[in-house]
């Protein structure tokens, strides 16, 4: 197994909005920090609408969620914290020294004092399109995500899916789309009432309750050129063409590292007990973002910052039981001296 010898103060394991402010802290209070990250890159669930506008984060006008990840990253590397990509962690456990040592499925270990978990609810897998081979459409024209809206202008889009991404889309893409079908199983979508209704009223045509039961390739095999569409209980079919296809039958998170309470650590309903200095059963593991379940958490961006400096302020505490319960405001913080 490689070995990263090192011990840091803090490990944080993800690298999302959570994850990211928390590294960022962590340097305010002047700890040797570490983010461990299954993906390849940074921004955590964030990633899934980086077209998408995100106006409900404090101080900040409306801003696109790849705009937001290139700021958070920005920040977080402020204090040089080692950032450690494509890793994910399967196992935690306290060393004979009182530390922690995590392993990753990369065949590594990590070593560190105190550990921030900002999962989110864990590595979020996209659930599939289930048709046997759609996967090699994947470099071409089947879509999970919308990471460039000019893919789309233009274009016959079939839309499979019935919650807010599903619906937002479509809606976004109407105006610049040649076309735009939504297939639905259910004849309720999940999204936004209101957009839901702006949907409807569109020239958006809905089709439910319908799954895409076939794709068709182009003559060279390289993309889909048209869907068969089925009638979920009369099993009657009809086709569309599409020039783009976009799937959003949502995602299952794996916190399979959790699954067996490591170190004492309880989880309901996949998401993590804490107090709300975000401590959590195991001493010495904090919480923060989306994996952290109190009364007062509130699943967005601007509850995961907070959640993240109280994480840092308690793990400074459990290292330095001495130090100041929290960080000097950055406005006159001397570690800002030498950036100011
Ligand atoms: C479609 C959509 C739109 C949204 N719009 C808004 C909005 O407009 N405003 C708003 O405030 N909020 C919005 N949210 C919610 C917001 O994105 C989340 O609250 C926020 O991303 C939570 O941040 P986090 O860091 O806790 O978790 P995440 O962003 O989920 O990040 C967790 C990270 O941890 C990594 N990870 C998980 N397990 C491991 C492991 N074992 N090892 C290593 N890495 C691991 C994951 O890969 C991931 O990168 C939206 C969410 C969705 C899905």
């Amino acid at each position: 197994m490689v070995q990263d010898n090192v011990c840091y103060d803090i490990t944080i394991i993800g690298g999302g909005p959570a994850g990211l402010y928390a590294a960022f802290y962590s340097g305010m209070r002047d700890l040797k920090t570490k983010v461990i990250e299954h993906e390849k890159e940074l921004g955590g669930k964030v990633n899934v609408y980086k077209e998408k506008t995100i106006w409900d984060v404090g101080g900040l006008p409306p801003t696109s969620g790849s705009q937001l990840i290139s700021q958070l990253i920005k920040q977080a590397l402020t204090f040089h914290p080692t950032i450690a990509l494509g890793e994910q962690v399967v196992d935690i456990r306290r060393t004979d020294n009182g530390y922690f040592q995590m392993k990753t499925d990369q065949n590594r270990s990590h070593y560190s004092k105190a550990i921030i978990l900002a999962t989110g609810y864990g590595i979020l897998q996209q659930t599939k399109l289930n048709i046997e081979g759609a996967e090699k459409f994947e470099t071409s024209n089947l879509h999970y995500a919308v990471t460039d809206l000019e893919h789309f202008r233009q274009k016959h889009v079939v839309i499979s899916g019935g919650g807010n991404s599903a619906v937002d889309w479509a809606n976004e893409l109407e105006p610049m789309a040649k076309s735009v079908t939504v297939v639905h199983r259910r004849h309720q979508f999940g999204g936004h009432e209101k957009f839901v209704t702006k949907m409807r009223h569109s020239s958006v045509d809905i089709l439910t309750p319908y799954a895409i039961d076939d794709v068709k390739a182009s003559p060279d095999g390289c993309c889909i050129e048209q869907v068969t569409l089925k009638h979920c209980e009369s099993g009657y079919c009809q086709w569309r063409k599409a020039d783009a296809v976009l799937i959003h039958h949502g995602y299952q998170p794996d916190l399979s590292f959790l699954d067996h309470h490591p170190l004492g650590l309880q989880v309901e309903e996949r998401r993590l007990y804490t107090s709300h200095q975000m401590e959590t059963a195991a001493s010495g593991i904090f919480a923060a973002g989306d994996i952290s379940n109190h009364p007062s958490s509130i699943p967005l961006i601007a509850g995961a910052f907070t959640e993240a400096s109280l994480a840092v302020n308690a793990a400074k505490l459990y290292i330095h039981p001495d130090a100041d319960r929290y960080a000097r405001v950055s406005s006159h913080n001397n570690r800002f001296k030498q950036h100011n």
